[in-house]
């Protein structure tokens, strides 16, 4: 059986990538993976951060199937995750990150043998700490940075260190789960890589600053336009550094386990104004789910997918090129099976936002507004088209179809829950039965 290796970089949005036509070469190796495996043009997110995405991707369900879940943070044990299903298939699960909203603290664990998020204690202080004082704890973090070169995140080399130390005992096959962080704010990519695509050198002290501004939600509104050239520059510089990094790591776990399938993929992208935000927040344009998807290694072929996919076909992709077959737990379908053309993606903020995306079009609903592009003519999404008679018929059809996406979304959370229900009942049964004898 094959090893998997899913390769999730947090931020990385896919028009920053040169395989994706960016100007500038940011990910060489990427692009050589892309041209050897298959390698898919049109992937979204499913969500626009890391608490919609990451649970929708691990578990092929959308994100709003659980709003309780999108409140709390808590992975919802109505969702069975990839890491649970090859488990009871036989394989040895690991999962390595530094990511507090997909931490042990909420549950993301489930599933693994090993769970590495190098946050042991660090989510539950630093809600305490919040408790006690924002600003303290502003303090802190920012005297970490300068002083102790401790950043919020653990870098990329670090996570493929444990990754390569891990599968050394692991036994084959294995799933692993590694979730980057390099591309995340603050950016702070080494000069070297911002060398490599001829761009400024940055010191320390300024990429830490200029971080901390852009992490703090209050100063992150007063950075002017003609300073948000340094962040994609830093950006830009980060991609370059992960696609070091995976280069390091594809090429060592390629050279000792052959019989693997390497995943690349990010949970959304980023804004830099594009919308007149930056960051990552509760909105379904382009910057923040377009995002790569490619696959590579053992008996994968080359092929370039054109059609809108979306990360709820990566569970069933996985166990397809597995020959594991269909599951009825999962929403999405495989690529190689499904003729769907179109994707949906969604986020909640007080209430649901919805979008319909196929090839040519775009339509979000939520928000108190209802938008319609056209991607082909208008790819910055700038002119809503909504009100236009002429695109009534389109926007009658996208309408039902998310109407019935919200539909189903309410039959398969009934669903669930029952399943929920039958499963309590069972585990107090057998509480009962362990203490009768
Ligand atoms: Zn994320």
């Amino acid at each position: 059986m094959k090893n998997i290796v899913l390769i999730t970089v947090d931020c990385l949005r896919a028009d920053h990538m040169s395989c994706y036509g960016y100007h500038r070469n940011t990910t060489p190796f990427l692009d050589g993976l892309a041209r050897k495996g298959m390698f898919c043009k049109n992937a979204f997110s499913n969500g626009p951060n890391t608490r919609h995405s990451v649970p929708s991707f691990l578990t092929s369900t959308y994100p709003l199937l659980f709003l309780s879940e999108v409140e709390s943070g808590k992975f919802h044990r109505g969702r069975k995750s990839v890491a649970e299903l090859l488990k009871e298939r036989g394989y040895t699960t690991a999962a390595i990150h530094s990511n507090p909203y997909v931490s042990k603290f909420y549950g993301y664990d489930r599933g693994f043998d090993y769970f590495n998020d190098f946050l042991v204690g660090q989510v539950e202080d630093e809600i305490k700490r919040n408790k006690i004082s924002r600003a303290l704890n502003e303090t802190i973090k920012a005297f970490r940075a300068v002083f102790m070169k401790k950043l919020p995140h653990e870098d990329g080399q670090r996570v493929n260190e444990e990754a390569i130390r891990w599968a050394e005992g692991a036994g084959e096959p294995f799933f692993l789960w590694l979730h980057y962080m390099d591309v995340h704010m603050p950016y702070i990519p080494p000069n070297k890589f911002l060398d490599e695509l001829g761009l400024k050198r940055y010191s320390y002290t300024k990429k830490v600053w200029l971080g901390k501004k852009i992490d703090d939600i209050k100063m992150r509104d007063e950075i002017k336009d003609d300073e948000v050239e340094d962040y994609i520059n830093l950006y830009d510089g980060s991609i370059r550094y992960t696609d070091f990094v995976l280069k390091e790591l594809i090429t060592e776990l390629k050279d000792k386990y052959p019989e693997t399938i390497f995943i690349i993929t990010a949970d959304h992208g980023e804004e830099f104004r594009e919308h007149g935000g930056l960051s990552h927040l509760e909105k379904l344009y382009e910057e923040l789910i377009h995002i790569p998807l490619m696959f590579y290694g053992k008996d994968v072929r080359h092929k370039i997918v054109e059609r809108p996919v979306s990360l709820v076909d990566l569970v069933p992709t996985i166990l397809d090129f597995l020959d594991m077959g269909e599951n009825e737990w999962l929403q999405g379908e495989s690529i190689f099976r499904s003729s769907k053309d179109f994707v949906i993606a969604e986020a909640w903020k007080n209430e649901r936002l919805t979008a319909y995306r196929d090839k040519e079009w775009k339509l979000i609903v939520g928000g108190g507004k209802k938008e319609l592009y056209n991607l082909v003519e208008d790819e910055k999404e700038e002119y809503n088209l909504y009100n236009k008679e002429r695109y009534k018929k389109e926007v009658n059809e996208f309408e039902k179809i998310l109407n019935n996406h919200i539909k189903i979304l309410e039959e398969e959370r009934r669903k669930r829950k029952t399943w929920l229900q039958k499963e309590k009942i069972i585990r107090e049964i057998r509480k009962l039965k362990i203490k009768r004898y």
